[in-house]
């Protein structure tokens, strides 16, 4: 009778096969083989050859200098940072002008202006806020 060989990563080490891991856990339910057939054939997106090997798919682009580029995601677009002193100068900036009269608003804007500076004044004084 012949012994069952022991399951696990085995390779040679210093000429001698050693057992190098233990087996990994099975995650699929049944084993399957990874074959180069494509079935149904698949035909080249370039010059509308078909294909039933992967191989000689693959090899047909390599010669073509064509790449694969599927399953790619687009990088996620980040917002760019705010440069809050540079919004604070700007604001100031912008208040100072309205203030004495270099900005381009109408009569109308500036007694907004006014209006909403003395809103302002008002509950500062109503709720005791120190400017
Ligand atoms: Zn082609």
């Amino acid at each position: 009778m012949s012994k069952e060989p022991e399951r696990g990563l085995w390779g040679y080490v210093n000429g001698n096969l050693e057992k190098i891991r233990e087996p990994k856990k099975i995650e699929v339910a049944a084993p399957f083989v990874h074959m180069d057939e494509l079935n149904p054939a698949l035909e080249c997106m370039h010059c509308g050859e078909f294909f039933t090997s992967k191989a000689r798919m693959l090899q047909h682009y390599r010669t073509n200098g064509l790449e694969i580029v599927a399953g790619e995601r687009p990088k996620p677009i980040r917002p760019p940072k705010a440069n809050f002193g540079k919004i604070r100068e700007t604001v100031e900036e912008q208040l100072n002008a309205i203030k004495y009269g270099d900005a381009p608003i109408t009569e109308m804007e500036k007694e907004q202006c006014l209006r909403e500076e003395r809103e302002l004044k008002a509950y500062k004084m109503r709720n005791w806020i120190r400017h």
